[in-house]
């Protein structure tokens, strides 16, 4: 890895007379300036700012894709390269989203390049193939033979991940491009018969022009809000946070302000969570708005083009997607919305690492037009920019038609157990489940499992280990084989049997298939749907199960964090949590908060018709603060309980992370790699400016075989990494011997 920093021209060919351009490529390389300097052919034309091309680039002069960023260099006496190939006979970026680029390589401290092309589908601009070449995965993880090449294996990981977020098949070109392999080893994996290959015709996404009327009329919350937001259309960058219960009306707010910007001849963004574009709430949308460009992933390159030139020439009046939906084209934009925007799913867990959240709000300053942020429980970061004047708020404080919010009942599972032994739906919980089924209601289950952590407890006499600095439940960690504290990283061995009572000791952790079995030995009769990401295997099964429950051909839905957002199933009358426990014990400084959105989100699912909604958590931890003000749907509790905490402990929305990971599958090389960027840390940083904490193992230790070591830096303000370390990275990360990844506005620390 030490060649993450190349000197900032290429040299081979004699530079002539010729024009001279920068261009940012697409590689994990900094260079001190906006690009590398490069010889422009004079049969391109014009260079025009944003132009794609592909430059010989590195020593094996691989033609890599970049970006002009400067039309006209001076020529040194270096001899440069020449531009091998014009993507663009005119740039796909307008200077809002060149300049939001720039801004993301900068923020989230990500090299040009890389950040631009992460902009951009790769398809566009390509000539389209009237077909194309899908891949399905056959069979499961078990019939993988050990002996696999590399390569196979990052293709099947590629298909096995994608499966796991619903999305089969993926189209050859996407999926060798994700996994790196060539054509080569997906032929022997066909031969294997661990993949399938099919072809079929590429069919271009429609945009329906048919808008339906509204249904009805706003009740006069939903009033004040669209009037309030009405005059911040066309009057320049607005950000205002839509703080509204579960079940308040946000998305029919959000449906007539975007009619008003498309009856202005504008264009709208909407950001949602992935999960969302499975949901009804998709299809109340399409139902009512015009011109509706979907951004999923399960697109194909060929089907991502077609939308990206329709949203360009403003054909598509409406851009709805998750994250990356916020870098369309909209050269007429005139409003962006992010729904849920509390939702961590927001942030990319790959270089750039940004948040859609944040990314949107900058780029709605630059375009100068409004964000509407909306949530149930929005992130304490956005309640912070409210409470410092940044963001304007609004508030829906009721449910529609006068609906009370349903009713939270906080179970103590360790009382509700028998002795020694662990039922996973204790006795109210069950007797619930019976009276709701009697009375042919539907029931949503949630079973948040997270297959790292388990707290270790005796069943007997109900000893929890807690930590002796936090008094938080230890984490057992597989891996390491010990007991952690999620908060101070405090560390201890497992004991052998309870200190207590000499019981045996078991790691209560629970997953969903064990409730599965449960609710069918206490209720055969129940029809009973499953849905976490291994029976999720495509988006179309999800619509399916939903389907299903809204017909009322299910009675259960059970699953995991899927089933806690934004669905709206006006029989459901129930709503289990079975664990409130499994985000409280995550490591990390907001696991609390996770648990009180999870919790008020899902609890926001029962009783949105006329049916009463009713609520029941099971936990261990039932004095909780978050549990308990999750219980009484209290936002603004728990935000004045929970901020002081923040405040004292310095932590955001008081201040701002940057995380840096230094990881190899040496452990000695990985920690070096951390130690020489500490130091290049510690002396690019002024003293007193930032807080540098580590290096340190990250909470995670391995990964996929590299070890990873952690440096956090807390700063008071935003920006000071940046200011300070940015310019300098090209040569703090020279000769690393690790491989380094920075993470900026971290949304999990593990
Ligand atoms: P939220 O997004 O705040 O959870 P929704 O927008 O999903 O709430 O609204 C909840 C339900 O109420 C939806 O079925 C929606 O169609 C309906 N609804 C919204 N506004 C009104 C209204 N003013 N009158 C009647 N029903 C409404
Ligand atoms: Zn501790
Ligand atoms: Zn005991």
């Amino acid at each position: 890895m030490g060649k993450l920093f190349e000197e900032a021209s290429e040299t081979t060919e004699p530079a002539g007379p010729a024009r001279v351009v920068a261009v940012a490529v697409n590689a994990n390389i900094w260079s001190r300036e906006s690009g590398f300097d490069y010889l422009w052919p004079e049969g391109f034309g014009e260079p025009a700012l944003g132009q794609r091309v592909r430059v010989p680039f590195g020593r094996g002069n691989r033609k890599t894709l970049g970006f002009v960023t400067e039309t006209q260099r001076t020529p040194g006496d270096r001899k440069l390269k020449t531009i091998a190939e014009l993507l663009d006979p005119k740039p796909q970026f307008d200077r809002t989203l060149r300049q939001l680029g720039q801004w993301i390589s900068q923020y989230y401290l990500t090299p040009l390049g890389m950040t631009l092309s992460a902009m951009i589908p790769s398809a566009v601009g390509r000539h389209a193939s009237p077909s194309e070449t899908v891949v399905y995965l056959q069979g499961g993880r078990s019939d993988w033979p050990t002996s696999l090449g590399a390569r196979q294996k990052r293709v099947l990981d590629e298909l096995f991940e994608a499966r796991k977020q619903g999305i089969e098949p993926l189209e050859m070109a996407a999926l060798l491009r994700h996994s790196g392999a060539t054509r080569n080893s997906v032929t022997r994996l066909v031969r294997r018969e661990l993949v399938r290959l099919e072809n079929r015709p590429v069919s271009l996404p429609e945009l329906s022009d048919q808008a339906g009327k509204d249904p009805f009329e706003l009740n006069a919350d939903q009033k004040t809000a669209i009037a309030d937001l009405t005059e911040k259309l066309g009057t320049g960058f607005s950000a205002t946070l839509l703080y509204g219960v579960t079940g308040s009306g946000k998305t029919e707010v959000y449906v007539r302000l975007i009619r008003q910007v498309i009856a202005a001849g504008k264009q709208a963004i909407l950001l949602v969570p992935e999960i969302a574009l499975a949901t009804q709430t998709l299809q109340r949308l399409l139902k009512r708005l015009p011109r509706v460009a979907v951004l999923h992933s399960g697109l194909s390159d060929a089907q991502r083009a077609f939308y990206y030139e329709q949203i360009r020439d403003g054909h598509a009046a409406v851009v709805v997607g998750p994250r990356s939906a916020i870098f369309a084209p909209a050269r007429k934009l005139g409003l962006i919305v992010v729904d849920e925007e509390h939702e961590q799913t927001y942030k990319q867990d790959t270089a750039p690492r940004y948040h859609g959240r944040d990314v949107a709000v900058k780029r709605a300053s630059i375009a100068g037009v409004p964000v509407v942020l909306g949530s149930a429980t929005p992130s304490l970061e956005s309640l912070h920019n409210v409470q410092a004047k940044r963001y304007d708020i609004l508030r829906l404080p009721h449910r529609v038609k006068g609906l009370p919010m349903p009713r939270l009942q906080i179970v103590h599972l360790r009382k509700e157990m028998q002795r020694g032994r662990i039922e996973l739906l204790g006795r109210t919980l069950t007797l619930k489940i019976a009276e709701a089924l009697d009375r042919g209601e539907q029931i949503i289950l949630l079973m948040n499992r997270r297959g790292y952590a388990s707290c270790v407890f005796c069943p007997s006499c109900g000893w929890t280990f807690v930590c002796e600095n936090c008094t938080r439940a230890m984490v057992f960690h597989q891996t390491m084989q010990l007991a952690m504290c999620h908060y101070c990283q405090h560390t201890a061995s497992l004991p052998e049997a309870c200190p207590a009572c000499g019981g045996k000791i078991v790691y209560f952790g629970y997953g969903i298939q064990r409730i599965e079995n449960e609710l069918s030995r206490k209720f055969s009769a129940a029809r009973v749907a499953r849905m976490d990401s291994d029976t999720m295997t495509s988006p179309k099964q999800f619509r399916r199960v939903f389907d299903e429950f809204a017909r009322g051909e299910l009675d259960i839905l059970l699953g995991t964090q899927m089933v806690a957002k934004g669905l709206d199933f006006p029989r459901v009358s129930l709503v289990g949590v079975a664990s409130a426990d499994t985000s409280l014990t995550i490591p990390d400084f907001r696991a609390s908060e996770r648990t009180f959105q999870l919790v008020v989100q899902v609890a926001g699912r029962a009783g949105r018709a006329e049916l009463p909604g009713e609520v029941i958590v099971q936990t261990l931890h039932a004095d909780d603060p978050a549990i308990r003000f999750a219980s009484n749907h209290d936002y603004d509790g728990f935000a004045s309980w929970e901020l002081p905490l923040r405040r004292q402990a310095n932590l955001p929305p008081f201040s701002r992370l940057v995380r840096f990971v230094a990881r190899h599958r040496d452990v000695d090389k990985a920690q070096r790699g951390a130690e020489d960027l500490a130091k290049g840390l510690r002396a690019a940083l002024p003293g007193g400016s930032a807080k540098i904490v580590g290096p340190q193992p990250a909470g995670v230790f391995k990964i996929r075989d590299r070890f990873r070591f952690q440096i956090l830096i807390i700063t008071p303000t935003a920006g000071v990494v940046q200011q300070h370390v940015g310019p300098l990275m090209p040569q703090i990360l020279r000769d690393n011997p690790a491989e380094i990844i920075a993470d900026v506005d971290p949304v999990q620390l593990m």
